[in-house]
């Protein structure tokens, strides 16, 4: 079966998430007075700088710690990291762990069918990407039966600690900046790093289901049933997670960037952390270099 083949995912109808609209909605109004700030008064050393660290603490705190750790287990690592990326994650303000997690496990199980709370399949043409990029958060998701529960997060307690604390996390994230350079850090490094960072994130479930190319053989025989697709520049922005087919193809694997001339910064990051001894058991490509193609399921 091939995706063309497959039945249109038909959507029930949602109840709206006021909240997540008004919040998302703030937000962004917060980030264009930030830009505008930005051209009408231009930006200090500091705030770039500023903004640099936070895009980069955030980023990473998704992408290696709420994704390529907690979601998929892809490594294990040492208490005081743990509790970094809980922190880090968290003042990406994309939620708190469990929410993310769980809703990107489901993604995994479901994707691109009817479950899958983000499939830009749902919708056809730029609904579908929109709806995938940034609609579905505005509806309450409801997630599938079988997957409401997650017993190994019930039992972390950095992931229940990170649950009770998310507000204060969240607003760490505009303090510091606040506290260094006043309200124009609250402005650069604050609205305007979120909204970037969350940007990122998204364009991982919009672009990389619609456009790139998806993980196939030396003869062009499909590797993965869904949509996904590796894409350079989201991998650019969002620091190696656009290598999306490759990682829908092992989703186990800390490395999404495969060959060592892909751009995936997490992975660099996971490598150096695992130089340094402070993270282990890094699930990885058998072989460095090695796209193992006798090794992956065909399904075409
Ligand atoms: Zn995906
Ligand atoms: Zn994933």
């Amino acid at each position: 079966m091939t995706q063309r083949d497959r039945k249109p995912i038909t959507k029930s109808k949602k109840e709206f998430n006021y909240p997540n609209f008004i919040g998302i909605g703030l937000a962004h109004i917060l980030a264009f007075c930030g830009i505008w700030y930005m051209f009408v008064y231009g930006v200090s050393v500091t705030n770039w700088i500023l903004f640099a660290v936070f895009s980069l603490l955030t980023g990473f705190g998704i992408t290696v710690g709420y994704h390529r750790m907690l979601t998929h287990r892809g490594f294990q690592c040492s208490k005081p990291l743990r509790w970094a990326f809980a922190i880090m994650g968290g003042m990406a303000g994309e939620g708190y762990e469990y929410e993310w997690v769980a809703n990107h496990r489901v993604h995994h199980f479901f994707s691109d069918q009817e479950q899958d709370p983000h499939s830009p399949l749902a919708y056809p043409g730029a609904k579908g990407f929109l709806w995938a990029h940034i609609g579905w958060l505005f509806f309450k998701y409801e997630r599938p039966s079988l997957y409401k529960t997650f017993q190994d997060l019930d039992k972390d307690p950095v992931t229940q600690w990170q649950r009770s604390f998310y507000l204060p996390i969240v607003l760490l994230g505009f303090l510091i900046p606040f506290l260094i350079t006043g309200l124009s850090g609250i402005l650069i490094a604050g609205f305007v790093r979120l909204v970037f960072v969350w940007h990122t994130t998204w364009s991982v479930n919009s672009i990389c289901h619609l456009f790139g190319s998806r993980a196939k053989d030396s003869e062009g025989n499909l590797y993965t049933r869904d949509d996904s697709r590796n894409n350079l520049l989201v991998a650019i922005f969002a620091l190696g997670e656009g290598y999306h087919a490759n990682h829908h193809l092992r989703p186990a694997w800390a490395y999404h960037g495969w060959e060592w001339y892909h751009l995936d910064m997490s992975k660099w990051l996971i490598r150096c952390f695992e130089m340094a001894g402070l993270v282990w058991n890094v699930k990885k490509p058998v072989r460095a270099g090695a796209f193992q193609e006798k090794e992956m399921e065909k399904i075409a």
